[in-house]
Parts: structure tokens; C-alpha cells; sequence
């Protein structure tokens, strides 16, 4: 059976990680998340940890070479599984070319791209709330956060209409309760699941 391999987009503070948490579970598949390897690493101060940290504390992406090679790592570790859900990657096109043949190399691809809808002035709301709570660094300074947004949109964005082409990207509105928000998201992954 072909895997469920699902792309979670969308701007920092979407919702991405808390969906995710809840989607593992329903579909049983493999979380992969960039931003968290990132900060697991820094916060084990590793070499990699330290690199990451100088373009995180900034809102800029920490370059793909470095950004790839780590998550092919965690994809050829764990294939032994029914889907991964990537969750902040791919974040450029090259990302994502690259995520493409890693999974054609195995004969998988990507089944789908699953947006996340939420405007800008929302979004520096809710990370600032995040970061209050979280003591994640990078969600304390609103210049620091409208430089991600900014780059969501020039660098990030692109990568939805990369999976278009294909028609494999969707779009769901990440406003409202967590629950609305995750019926939502199943509904579109189950069409999407159903068609495999
Ligand atoms: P996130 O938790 O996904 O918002 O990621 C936090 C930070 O880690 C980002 O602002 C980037 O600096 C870095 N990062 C995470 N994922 C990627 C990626 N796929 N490509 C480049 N940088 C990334």
C-alpha cells in the first residue's frame, strides 16, 4: 500500500504543530518537524544547534543544504512507516524538489500539501501569545515575527504552488476552535486518503 505522505502548511503560528499532534494519532503516521529538530539540537548546544540558532534568532531560514541533509536523515531512518506528516519543510522550492526525490527514490511521493489559512495580523497575536508561555525566543519580537511572515510569503509560499501544478495542494481555514479546525483537516485528508 502506498504510503500517506502529508505536507502541514502554512505561516509560523498557524497551527501546524498542535494539528499535527492530533493527525499522528488519528492516522497513525511519522511527525517531522524541522523547527523542532532545530531547536532539539540547539538546545543540546550540538554544532548544528549553534548554526541553526544564528539564522532562527533572525526569522531567516537556515540554509537547504544543511536543512535537507538533516531531514533525509530522519525520512531514511523511519521508513518502516505508513506516512509522514512533514510539518515546516519543505520551506523553499529546492526543499521541496529535494523531498521529492527522496521519497521517488523509494517510489513514494507526496500525497498531498495541506494549507493552513490564517491573515498576518492573527498570526503575530498568537505567537506573541506562544511565546509569553513558551519562552521560544524567536516568538518574542514582533520584528522578529513580521520577518518570518515576510519570508513565508516570498520564499515559503512558492511551494504551494509547486504542489498545484500537480493539484495536490489544498487549502483549509485555520481560524476557529481546534476541534473545527481539525474536522476540517480530516475532511480533505480523507478525500485525499480515499483516493490512494
Ligand atoms: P518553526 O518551528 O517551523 O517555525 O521553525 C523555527 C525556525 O527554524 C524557522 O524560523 C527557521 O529559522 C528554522 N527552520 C525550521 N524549518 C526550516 C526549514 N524547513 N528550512 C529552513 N529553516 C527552517
Amino acid at each position: 500500500m502506498a504510503m500517506l505522505n502529508l505536507i502541514l502548511f502554512g505561516p509560523p503560528g498557524s497551527g501546524k504543530g498542535t494539528q499535527a499532534e492530533s493527525l499522528i494519532t488519528k492516522y497513525g503516521l511519522f511527525h517531522i518537524s524541522t523547527g523542532d529538530m532545530f531547536r532539539y539540537e540547539l538546545s543540546n548546544n550540538t554544532e548544528l544547534g549553534v548554526l541553526a540558532k544564528s539564522y532562527m534568532s533572525k526569522g531567516e531560514l537556515v540554509p537547504d543544504e544543511v536543512t535537507i541533509s538533516m531531514l533525509r536523515k530522519r525520512v531514511e531512518d523511519n521508513l518502516d512507516v505508513r506516512g509522514f506528516i512533514f510539518d515546516g519543510f519543505p520551506r523553499t522550492a529546492a526543499q521541496a524538489k529535494a523531498l521529492d526525490d527522496l521519497l521517488a527514490e523509494r517510489g513514494e511521493s507526496i500525497s498531498a500539501l495541506v494549507e493552513l489559512v490564517v491573515d498576518e495580523e492573527e498570526i503575530v497575536q498568537r505567537i506573541l501569545k506562544r511565546g509569553a508561555a513558551s519562552g521560544r525566543a524567536d516568538d518574542k519580537d514582533p520584528n522578529i515575527i513580521r520577518n518570518r511572515f515576510t519570508v513565508y510569503k516570498s520564499e515559503t509560499a512558492p511551494v504551494a504552488d509547486y504542489y498545484a501544478q500537480f493539484g495536490k495542494s489544498h487549502k483549509v481555514q485555520g481560524v476557529g476552535s481546534i476541534e473545527e479546525i481539525f474536522d476540517n483537516l480530516c475532511a480533505t485528508i480523507d478525500s485525499v486518503a480515499g483516493a490512494l
